[in-house]
């Protein structure tokens, strides 16, 4: 399946591209919910977390590394952030290429249901 992030990785779609390398690509989200808020994306095609293989592992791990590198680079390490990743209807998730939110910049509110 193409997504909108596929279509950034291959330059089809513009994005505010703020790290890649060969495993993924990191940009700015286009409607932040925080001051900060970078999307870390693989280049590897898996639709949901649910999709994700027991021998896919690396690819979670690599997002979080980045996001922490990120994070480190940019001097907000010690302040804080938050990754999250959304996985379908429940969750929110509109953009069936996994990808991990980096949010941060400012204390952010706690987790919540819709009540
Ligand atoms: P999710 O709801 O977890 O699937 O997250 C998808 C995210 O992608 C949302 O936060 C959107 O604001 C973001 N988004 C959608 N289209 C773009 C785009 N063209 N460039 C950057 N971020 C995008």
């Amino acid at each position: 399946m193409t997504t909108i992030f596929h279509r950034i990785i291959k330059r089809e779609l513009p994005a505010d591209i703020v790290y890649e390398d060969e495993h993924l690509i990191a940009f700015r989200d286009i409607a932040p919910q925080a001051p900060v808020h970078v999307l870390f994306v693989p280049k590897v095609d898996v639709a949901t977390l649910n999709d994700l293989r027991a021998d896919q592992a690396e690819i979670v791990g690599r997002l979080a590394l980045a996001a922490a590198a990120y994070a480190k680079k940019e001097g907000f390490d010690e302040d804080g952030y938050r990754i999250v990743m959304n996985c379908n209807e429940d969750a929110g998730q509109t953009v069936f290429q996994i990808h991990l939110h980096l949010l941060a910049g400012a204390p952010l509110g706690r987790f919540g249901t819709k009540g």
